[in-house]
Formats: structure tokens, sequence, C-alpha cells
């Protein structure tokens, strides 16, 4: 058996998907990464050491996809176990535009990349988790299940739903497994940067000024909360705003 723990994280190939990877692999754990984005993996595999990291690439809101996923990742860790789930993966652009102009197909894809890839995940994940003796669960939600901007309907509505989600399985799933979120507020990854453009150009003191912590998050800030309910023994079932405080001001 290895003496390394080891974390599966959704969405690895970029943003805090990526940084949470990083921040694990440096800490000595042994990392596995699911994304759609190819080259991105790519990338990322050449930042990691050879032995200590697999990278798939897979959609995770594709039940398909996730087992072949998943075969992998067993080969992978032999009778190892699986100590940390981290569900992070989304469309991360909230913005879906009117309601009324909002295509069924388009609603299901932020349903399907965040709500629908954080059950199938887990639903694989569990027996890998349950080989260990300190297993959690974390998932990626948002500010924005408890609070809302215009025309972010799908993404709220599947932000809500982890939420819930994230409940439902700390209670059924305990003791053997905690299972927590982490609600962020901005953080500084592609979909803030694609937002700042849209608005203008002093997008960033505006976006500062929305968080009395003073500033827009960065990846590290989500890795370090990660890693804190990952050792929060008496911590389950709990949504954990790091978002500078944007949700009490
Ligand atoms: P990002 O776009 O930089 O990274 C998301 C990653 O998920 C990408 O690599 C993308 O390819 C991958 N992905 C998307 N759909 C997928 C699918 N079906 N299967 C596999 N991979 C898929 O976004 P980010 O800002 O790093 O966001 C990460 C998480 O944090 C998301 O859950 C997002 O909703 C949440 N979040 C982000 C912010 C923010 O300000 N950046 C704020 C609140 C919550």
């Amino acid at each position: 058996m290895s003496e390394h723990k080891t974390i599966l994280v959704t969405g690895a190939g970029n943003g805090i998907g990526r940084a949470t990877v990083m921040h694990f692999h440096g800490k000595g754990w042994r990392v596995a990464g699911f994304d759609t984005d190819g080259e991105a993996l790519g990338e990322l595999r050449g930042a990691l050491r050879e032995g200590e990291a697999l990278l798939v690439e897979a959609d995770v809101g594709n039940e398909t996809a996730v087992c072949d996923a998943f075969d992998e990742l067993s080969d992978w860790l032999g009778d190892d176990p699986l100590d940390l789930l981290v569900n992070n993966a989304a469309i991360a652009d909230p913005y879906c535009g009117p309601l009324e102009d909002l295509a069924l197909a388009d609603w299901q894809r932020w349903i399907d990349a965040s709500l629908t890839a954080a059950f199938l995940v887990s639903r694989s994940a569990v027996p890998l988790l349950r080989r260990g003796e300190s297993a959690s669960i974390v998932n990626i939600s948002s500010t924005r299940a408890v609070m809302s901007e215009p025309d972010t309907f799908a993404y709220a509505a599947s932000k809500g739903g982890i939420d819930a989600l994230t409940h439902a399985m700390a209670v059924s799933l305990g003791p053997d497994i905690r299972v927590n979120a982490i609600r962020p507020g901005w953080i500084e990854t592609g979909p803030w940067q694609k937002q700042a453009e849209r608005t203008e150009p002093d997008h960033r003191a505006k976006d500062n000024e929305q968080h009395p912590a003073g500033r827009v998050g960065r990846t590290a800030d989500i890795a370090e909360a990660v890693e804190y309910l990952h050792g929060a023994g008496f911590v389950t079932g709990q949504h954990l705003n790091v978002d500078g405080g944007m949700t009490v001001k």
C-alpha cells in the first residue's frame, strides 16, 4: 500500500482545480484529475512528478465517460484508497442570458457539468473512499447558491443543488466519509477574466470593493480551504463561504 494520500479533482485542467492539484502535489500527495480540456491536462502533466499523477480526459457529466475514467483510476490505485474527492468541474461562467431565451439543452449543460457530475463522480468514488480511514469529499459550490445576479439561472440552480447534495451525502455517507462544500466569491480565473472584460475597464477595483477582505480571491485561497476541510474531523455537511466576506456585506 502506498504511504502517500491520494486526491481526485474534477475540472483539474484549469483555475481552481489546477491550483488544488498543484497544492496537494506540493505536499506529497498522489494526484488524479479528470477534465474535458486535453490540452490543459497535457500542460499540467508536465508540471507533475511522473508516477505520482493520473490525468484523464473525461466529461464528468457523462455516465459512460465517468465509468471509463474510474476504470483507469482503479487500475492506477491498485488496493490503495482514495482519500479526498473534490467535485470542482462546472461551466464556471454563470451568465446564460435572459430566461425567455434559455434553451433546455443549455440549461442541461450547466446542470450536467456541475450537479450531475458531482453525483456521478461521487457514486463511483464512494467504494474507493471507503477503503481509507479519513475520507472526505469537498464540493465546489458558489456564493450564487445563496445570492444572485441577473441571468445566472442554470448556474445558480446547479450550485443550489450542489449545496443540498452536500448535506444529503454528509448524512448518508457518515461516519466513513465527511462531505462539505466551499462557496467561493470571485476568484481570479478564466471565467472571472471573461466577466471582467464584459464590464468596465476599472473592474478590478470594483470587484475588490465587493469583498470586505479588500480583494478578489486567489485559486490558492480555495486550495487551502479544501485542505482545511479535509483535515477538520468534526466538520461535515457544511457550506464554507470562502468569499472575502462578500455574502455578509
Ligand atoms: P475554470 O473554467 O478555470 O475551470 C473549470 C474546469 O472544469 C475547466 O478546466 C473545464 O475544462 C472543466 N470542465 C468543465 N466542464 C467539465 C466537464 N463536463 N467534465 C470535465 N471537466 C469539465 O473555472 P474555475 O473558476 O476554476 O471554477 C472552478 C469551480 O469553482 C467551478 O465549480 C466554479 O463554479 C466554481 N467557482 C468559481 C468562481 C470564480 O470566480 N472563478 C466563483 C465561484 C465558484
